[in-house]
């Protein structure tokens, strides 16, 4: 393991942080970072869009993609440097890693030329923005088992079915679909990839209430939707392929995202702060124990960090060590914040930014931290991945492995 930036690395840092403190104002110390979720805050994904033109003239927009793409081929050690630098300065946060992370390299591995040309920049720049229309009802975890359905018909493709956890599907321009176009395969076999214009004909988005009561995703119906077939994306019946890009994409992304969110830190500020039975809370022994432990927490998953730095650095692919970190740093995240509710006393129920302890910020990340301990593989299948790929456990049962996609018993059949 190696925590130190080589020669170049340190660099590009300076390079990085030359421009940003020319174009953005550093945060104050212990000024917190925006976060994206939370779709009240109405002005959040102009700002964000406006920085994003600023970084995309200047050349540091999506640094990794390739340059004919407006990107600056950037490796990805050079990106998590980037990230690490941008997350000091008070921008908007990156409400686009969906379809810069994920979508846009996928249309680059697997799209055709002139998907290529019509597509990569717009989304880029965020002129253009992109959803992810993977999960269904019954289809998350398990996504092949997807069941909205494509049918060639002439020159188009025909799409029924339903959508739903779409972030940011109430507006976006275009989404990536995956559907089942041939159901006599196995599942993996008939699922075909493709870009859909989200103001098509047929498409239906209602807005999923979430108990934060923001609204960033969707449920999305598919009536009679007509695709072009020059909107498919790789061969028919050879979805499956696409989506693991994007997929694998999605692992690296949410693995990017540090400097949102609560930490131990602000924890042990609000235990200064709060009264506990009297007295502030940090001279309570088990608030000091508690917070102890958070700090452990926090640096077994900084040095598991570090070992994919490490392997970035030196040019290899990090491990499945992403899954430790993305699975204990959101149980933390979730069993700080209800630490953090219960100093406060009944005052932890309130919301009000105003007059809550820093800011609410607790409040937000109780509320948050369900759904990031789903979204991106949830704890179990995390498990499993750990389970299989680092300790070599026998890989789960599959029932349905070898029958055709029709014949895998459901609820209906
Ligand atoms: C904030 C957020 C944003 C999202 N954004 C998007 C988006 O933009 N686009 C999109 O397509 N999807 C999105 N999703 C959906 C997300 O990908 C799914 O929630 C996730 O894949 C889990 O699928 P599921 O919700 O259907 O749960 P299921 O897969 O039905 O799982 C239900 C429970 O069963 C467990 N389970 C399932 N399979 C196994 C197994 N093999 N072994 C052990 N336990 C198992 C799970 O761990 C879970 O506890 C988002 C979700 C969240 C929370």
């Amino acid at each position: 393991m190696d925590f130190n930036d080589t020669p170049e690395e340190a660099a590009f840092r300076e390079e990085a942080n030359g421009w940003l403190s020319g174009n953005a104002e550093r945060l104050e110390p212990g000024e917190r970072r925006e976060g994206p979720m939370g779709g009240e805050r109405a002005d959040l994904l102009e700002r964000a869009k406006a920085w994003q033109g600023v970084k995309a003239d200047a050349g540091w927009a999506c640094i990794t993609w390739p340059s004919a793409y407006g990107g600056r081929d950037a490796s990805s050690i050079q990106n998590v440097i980037w990230n690490q630098e941008e997350s000091r300065y008070r921008v908007p946060p990156n409400m686009f890693t969906i379809g810069h992370g994920m979508l846009g390299p996928t249309i680059m591995a697997h799209g055709t030329d002139a998907q290529k040309d019509r597509y990569l920049r717009p989304l880029l720049r965020s002129e253009e923005l992109w959803c992810q229309l993977f999960s269904e009802p019954d289809a998350g975890s398990d996504l092949a088992g997807l069941r909205t359905s494509a049918v060639k018909d002439g020159d188009d493709w025909v799409v029924n079915g339903q959508k739903i956890w779409t972030s940011g599907a109430h507006y976006s321009d275009f989404g990536m679909i995956v559907t089942r176009t041939d159901p006599t395969a196995v599942k993996h076999a008939g699922i075909t990839y493709f870009i859909v214009d989200m103001k098509s004909p047929g498409i239906e988005i209602r807005p999923i209430k979430q108990i934060s009561g923001s609204s960033d995703f969707n449920e999305v119906f598919f009536s009679d939707v007509r695709i072009p077939d020059t909107n498919r994306v790789g061969a028919v019946n050879d979805g499956w392929r696409g989506a693991i890009t994007t997929l694998m994409n999605e692992r690296a992304t949410l693995s990017d995202q540090g400097g949102y969110g609560l930490g131990w830190r602000d924890a042990l500020k609000l235990a200064g702060e709060v009264d506990w039975h009297g007295r502030p809370a940090l001279e309570d022994s088990w608030v000091r124990q508690r917070i102890a432990d958070f700090y452990v927490k926090t640096k077994g998953i900084e040095y598991t960090n570090f070992r994919s730095l490490t392997a970035l650095s030196q040019g290899k692919t990090p491990g499945p060590e992403n899954s430790i970190s993305k699975m204990v740093g959101a149980a933390l995240r979730q069993d700080l914040a209800k630490f953090a509710l219960e100093m406060q006393g009944a005052a932890g129920v309130a919301r009000d930014p105003g007059s809550t302890e820093l800011a609410g910020g607790f409040q937000a990340n109780w509320l948050a931290s369900p759904g990031l301990r789903l979204a991106g593989g949830t704890d179990e299948i995390l498990r499993n991945i750990v389970a299989e790929r680092v300790l070599g456990l026998p890989a789960e049962a599959r029932a349905d492995k070898g029958i055709a996609f029709k014949d895998i018993p459901t609820r209906s059949n």
